[in-house]
């Protein structure tokens, strides 16, 4: 770790990778030659094009986006695709089908209710999000234009393990937390949105990845910048788009080419994970809030036997330069989240550091 740097195990915006920062740092004056940073530069002019450009290329390669989907960045984060997804997309049926599996999917449903008939195909809500429906658990509407879940439930800690079959019905996947951290089959989707806040960039947009067919018959009174075809059409250049976040997710992805790409990110993914949940099990201190078979390994909840041990280990661990632990208001205790940006040795650390935190306040 370079030199007051912490280890941040903020749920987003979350930590970036420190050489994606010193080099942002290095061109942030004068890109590349350009006698301008990029902050400054016309979202028109050809310097700032090709920046746009490829970087919208590398993600194409780097998740392996087919012909058949466009890539969009749009404002707004991930929250406003709760509000784009139906505007655009319920046309057909005025129905959709969503799973119910965490706060966000739940304020995506209710935002959608504003728009349409909408069913709630799956909930786990009776155990306080602490699993994830089987596939035997879904039940349709029958007359749903999409099937809407949420990939990855940050709060709660919980992961799809599964892509949810919905038998022809267009899938629509918020991947807000697990979005490039292994590969993914764009084409099984109708649309992907996901807040870049966690493990593509800065805050400041959301990226979406959307079947072309599914776009053009949106609601009449869908403002323009919600419009996916009108995002198509301009390229997601119908105003000024959010530049420098732009810019720094492209140099995210050749971070993420210098990885491995997605399936290097895979497999690190699973060893980090593996550390905390093993410190967990081990553990008569700790226990996780998710089921075994549901644990996410981008966001890992936990908590001791009591509210003042958890604040004592938030606090304690904080001095040791492990921030941002403290667990979500509806889920208490503890959540250490680790994207692909957090290094294996933070984990590590973290595990040894909550070892002996137990030994201690035994
Ligand atoms: N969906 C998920 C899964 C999230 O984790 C978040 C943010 N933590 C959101 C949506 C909302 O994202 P934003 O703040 O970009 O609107």
């Amino acid at each position: 770790m370079s030199s007051g740097r912490n280890y941040n195990f903020s749920p987003g915006p979350s930590t970036l990778p420190l050489s994606v920062l010193e080099q942002a740092a290095a061109e942030m004056v004068n890109y590349r030659g350009a006698g301008m940073s990029v902050m400054e530069m016309s979202h028109r002019s050809d310097s700032y094009i090709s920046i746009f450009d490829e970087a919208k290329a590398d993600l194409r390669r780097v998740l392996n986006v087919p012909e058949t989907h466009e890539i969009l960045f749009m404002h707004g984060g991930a929250t406003l695709q709760f509000s784009a997804v139906p505007l655009n997309l319920l046309g057909k049926t005025g129905a959709a089908d969503y799973a119910v599996t965490g706060s966000f999917s739940g304020l995506a449903m209710k935002e959608a209710q504003k728009y349409g008939n909408i069913h709630v195909a799956c909930s786990s809500e009776d155990r306080n999000h602490s699993y994830i429906p089987q596939q035997s658990d879904i039940k349709p509407s029958g007359g749903a234009s999409y099937f809407f879940y949420c990939s990855n439930n940050t709060i709660y800690g919980t992961q799809w393990k599964y892509v949810p079959e919905t038998g022809g019905v267009p899938l629509v996947c918020d991947m807000s937390s697990d979005i490039m951290s292994e590969p993914v089959d764009v084409s099984k989707y109708g649309l992907i949105f996901a807040g870049v806040q966690k493990n593509m960039a800065p805050a400041g947009m959301a990226v979406v990845i959307i079947d072309k067919d599914l776009a053009g018959s949106e609601h009449a009174l869908t403002p323009k910048l919600l419009s996916y075809q009108v995002m198509i059409d301009s390229d997601s250049m119908h105003n000024t788009p959010p530049c420098y976040t732009i810019y720094t997710l492209g140099l995210m992805m050749k971070w993420l080419d210098a990885q491995g790409g997605l399936e290097g990110m895979r497999k690190l993914k699973a060893e980090k994970a593996k550390l905390l949940y093993d410190a967990i099990d081990e553990s008569e201190m700790f226990v996780g809030h998710a089921e075994k078979a549901a644990r996410s390994d981008m966001n890992v909840t936990f908590r001791t036997s009591g509210g003042e041990l958890d604040a004592k280990f938030v606090k304690e661990a904080e001095q040791a330069g492990f921030v941002n632990l403290k667990g979500h208001r509806s889920v208490g205790g503890m959540r250490a989240s680790i994207y692909n940006a957090m290094p294996y040795e933070g984990v590590e650390k973290l595990a040894e550091f909550m070892r002996s935190f137990e030994k201690t306040n035994r």
